[in-house]
């Protein structure tokens, strides 16, 4: 898709506040504790190479992501510090682990038998690849489960002379619920994982931002992989209290493109699900549900001038219309997601329109709408 910029569509990402979200956290580690920041799906939206030099600019030690052709990404925009593939990567692409330099997640002895004959024969191995042994202590995605299990994958990487073991991690599923039983079930598994080897990797990391925000005195390892929070928001959504203020980095901003006052009784949108009820006055936006701003927005209050303005009648491929309150002249700024005059709209905001959370919010923005970088 193309990003369209001869449009007045923007999602206005905020270095400063990313940069800060990402300092204050590192103020809080415990002593010898390193944050990789989490870029994976484009950085949350917000893109994911200015979000990993913004992070670096302030101390991220390393990065995650989700995928292969991600954590390239980030190599061939320059980034040299580690970069450690969350999910997981087939062997039949390990030569371009090596030539990335990368770390890689393992989570089947299965995996490290195939991985073993792709390396045997890979032609000038320059560099063992760097793995970390992923633990399912209770999210039951990828990962190992028993002890033992962990404990022979270790062994069988470190027989390897084309492999190191660099990592040993595991994921929470509720680290940002109220109720912590489940997270302390998990990290009792992660602890009796790690009591069951006799040494540990350069790396031992448990925490993704909840864990990190809400049981920093207690989270197993020596470095977290920081992700919603960098990006401002809360990943508890409305449950638990922010440690600090976490600052939303990404706004999203249009412009009324034409307004006009229609009559009373007068249909707007799509199927007319919308009927002037008396004389209004009704503003087009250039944003519709290819740029992510889905249908189920209809009804949804946007600002302008500090006023919410409702969506009304049906989100369009490319545009929407809202009911303003009296004439605004064309060309007046539209905030979707943001601050307009002492109003705010928050990704939260949308995400409950949408009965979802913000996390899916930020990574539906279409790559149409083009991300704009202040401080
Ligand atoms: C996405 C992800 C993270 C980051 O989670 P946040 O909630 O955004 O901090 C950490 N670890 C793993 C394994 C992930 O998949």
């Amino acid at each position: 898709m193309v990003v369209t910029y001869h449009r007045p569509t923007r999602a206005i990402i905020h270095r400063k506040a990313l940069r800060e979200n990402i300092k204050n956290e590192i103020k809080r580690l415990p002593k010898g504790v390193e944050l990789f920041a989490v870029v994976k799906a484009d950085g949350y939206g917000h893109g994911a190479i200015a979000a990993a030099q913004m992070a670096l600019s302030v101390g991220a030690a390393g990065f995650c992501v989700a995928t292969l052709d991600e954590a390239i990404e980030l190599r061939e925009a320059g980034i040299t510090e580690p970069i450690l593939v969350l999910s997981v990567v087939f062997p039949s692409y390990l030569s371009l682990v090596v030539d990335y330099d990368l770390s890689i997640t393992v989570a089947t002895k299965e995996w490290l038998v195939e991985a073993q004959e792709v390396l045997n024969v890979l032609e000038e191995t320059t560099a063992p690849i760097k793995i970390h042994i992923k633990a399912d202590t209770g999210m039951g995605r990828i990962g190992f489960v028993t002890p033992e299990e962990v404990k022979e994958a270790a062994d069988m990487i470190e027989a390897s002379s084309n492999m190191v073991w660099e990592g040993l991690f595991t994921h929470f599923a509720t680290a940002d619920e109220k109720d912590a039983t489940y997270w302390h079930k998990q990290a009792d598994r992660f602890n009796e994982v790690i009591a069951a080897l006799d040494h540990l990797p350069r790396y031992v990391h448990s925490s993704n931002s909840a864990t990190a925000l809400w049981h920093d005195k207690e989270m197993p390892g020596n470095m977290i992989r920081y992700g919603v929070g960098m990006y401002g928001l809360n990943p508890s959504g409305h449950e638990l209290p922010e440690s600090y203020p976490l600052k939303p980095a990404m706004e999203l901003v249009s412009e009324l493109i034409q307004v006009k006052e229609l009559a009373a009784g007068e249909g707007v949108g799509y199927g007319k699900t919308y009927d002037t009820p008396e004389k209004e006055w009704i503003g087009t936006i250039p944003i519709g549900y290819a740029d992510g701003w889905l249908r189920k927005m209809q009804g949804f209050s946007l600002l302008v001038e500090g006023e919410f303005c409702e969506i009304v009648g049906r989100v369009c491929m490319d545009q929407l219309m809202i009911r303003l309150p009296r004439e605004f002249k064309v060309g007046t700024k539209v905030t979707l997601i943001g601050r307009s005059k002492g109003q705010e709209i928050t990704m939260q905001d949308v995400a409950d329109h949408l009965g979802t959370i913000h996390y899916e919010v930020c990574c539906m923005l279409s790559e149409r709408v083009p991300r704009i970088y202040q401080e």
